[in-house]
């Protein structure tokens, strides 16, 4: 299959050439023959699929061939929503590279940043309008944007706008497009609220779903380091160390757990800086680009902030501390092994996340690899304690923050059934496996230590 074979003209394949794409990947040869065809979709998609080439490519072919003269002023034809800001900036940053032979102009419109530059560039010409939602109420209250000639619209990561809090502001913003329009709408889950969200807005959608990470995750190494809550640090340390680990992503719970992190593996003389929506768009901008140039080791990250984040062949994605919703575990851990090359993904756990663990490996429908390093055995006396910020997803860089639902709701998360499956595999102490085995040889099964069934 080639980009041309689906229908796509000669300028967007030339620029997809050029990115070094030879082929469409799955979600891309489903997607783009039905938006270029005037359809509404909905899609089934998680980032690291090629989702944002999918939606792009076809809208910049079917703006540029019913496009105006590129003088004056022009409407707003294509709206693409998006949850987070970098990824916002990243899906513009894909826009205008796939249209670069095309006279179709873009912006991006996010929060954090002063917001008279956007309101001149609104000024002059803008085709495709990339916008997070928060933002775009604030020009729409301050009447700087006009939606009223919106043809598409695309919202994307519709399952983690909902979680973020957005749904309002989606409905205000759909309010203001008119009625007759292409919608496109991807998510990486299919709750009843994004179904709910999906029934008012798409029109006999087309429906495409493809292989979630958690389904192909052959090319990403996982295991668990089993270790005790208080020694997390230490053994972050030496792992990245003794394994010379660079560009690690470590995802944390909380902020203020990212932040704190940080400065600790600073201290230890790993490079290290915390991305999250506390910070500003600036040192949030700065950070991931020191990150992506590989002059920064460690990016310490909440889970919203860091989604979407794009870097190609992450090598390695470590989770500090597990995350609350067993799905959450899909999307740290897509981070790396993206698009064809190998990565590694960590978790340190200690005895508290015992249960979170179960929740992941029933929903990744595997075993994740035990490896204990040697002088890190947790301490068969520490008792598991309630985890602290349960409800803090430790996320939202955008408005709506706080307006969200509750932890877990309407994401799929599978209830604890008692006996179902097989023993909990929590992590024990007592293993031993030499640390210079670890990395040694990627393809090398690392020892397992599993519990045969005690009722833990
Ligand atoms: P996305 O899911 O849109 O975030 O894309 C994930 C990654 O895959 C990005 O780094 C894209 O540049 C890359 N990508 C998208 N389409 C293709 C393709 N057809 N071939 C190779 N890489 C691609």
């Amino acid at each position: 299959m080639t980009f041309s074979a689906l229908g796509l003209s000669e300028e967007i394949v030339r620029a997809v050439t050029e990115r070094g794409y030879t082929e469409p990947t799955p979600i891309q040869a489903q997607a783009i023959p039905v938006v270029l065809a005037g359809g509404d979709l909905m899609a089934g998609a998680q980032t690291g699929t090629g989702k944002t080439a999918g939606f792009t490519l076809p809208i910049l072919q079917r703006l540029a061939a019913s496009a105006k003269s590129l003088s004056g002023k022009a409407p707003i034809r294509a709206l693409v929503l998006i949850p987070t800001r970098e990824l916002a900036a990243q899906v513009e940053e894909s826009v205008r590279e796939y249209g670069k032979y095309l006279k179709l102009n873009s912006m991006t419109m996010i929060g954090g940043v002063n917001i008279n530059p956007q309101i001149q560039r609104l000024k002059t010409r803008v085709d495709i309008l990339v916008a997070t939602p928060g933002r775009l109420l604030d020009h729409v209250q301050q009447r700087t944007v006009d939606l009223s000639h919106v043809e598409i619209l695309v919202l994307d990561e519709a399952d983690r706008m909902l979680d973020m809090g957005f749904i309002r502001d989606i409905k205000k913003i759909l309010a203001l497009l008119p009625k007759q329009r292409q919608n496109l709408l991807f998510s990486a889950t299919f709750s009843d609220e994004i179904k709910a969200l999906a029934d008012g807005l798409l029109n006999k959608p087309a429906m495409i779903e493809v292989a979630r990470r958690n389904a192909t995750a052959e090319l990403i190494e996982q295991r668990i380091y089993p270790v005790d809550r208080q020694r997390k640090r230490e053994l972050l340390t030496h792992l990245i160390k003794e394994h010379n680990w660079h560009q690690v992503l470590v995802f944390t719970r909380t902020k203020h757990g990212a932040n704190k992190l940080a400065e600790q593996l600073d201290k230890d003389g790993v490079p290290a800086l915390a991305i999250h929506g506390n910070k500003s768009q600036a040192a949030r901008t700065r950070a991931l680009a020191e990150f992506k140039s590989g002059k920064l080791q460690v990016l310490c990250a909440t889970d919203i902030a860091a989604r979407g984040i794009d870097i190609s062949e992450l090598p390695h994605v470590v989770n500090f501390e597990l995350p609350n919703v067993p799905e959450d575990y899909v999307h740290r851990i897509g981070r790396t092994g993206r698009a064809g090359s190998e990565g590694e993904a960590s978790s340190l756990v200690c005895i508290d996340e015992k249960k979170l663990l179960h929740d992941i490996e029933r929903l990744i429908k595997r075993d994740i690899p035990v490896v204990q390093v040697p002088g890190f055995e947790p301490d068969p006396s520490i008792k598991a304690e309630p985890i602290l910020n349960g409800q803090n997803r430790g996320g939202g860089q955008n408005r709506g923050q706080g307006g969200g639902r509750g932890q877990g709701q309407g994401r799929g998360q599978p209830a604890p059934r008692a006996g179902a499956g097989r023993a909990p595999s929590a992590p024990r102490a007592g293993g031993s496996k030499p640390a210079s085995g670890h990395g040694a040889g990627r393809g090398a099964a690392p020892v397992l230590h599993r519990s045969g069934g005690r009722g833990r």
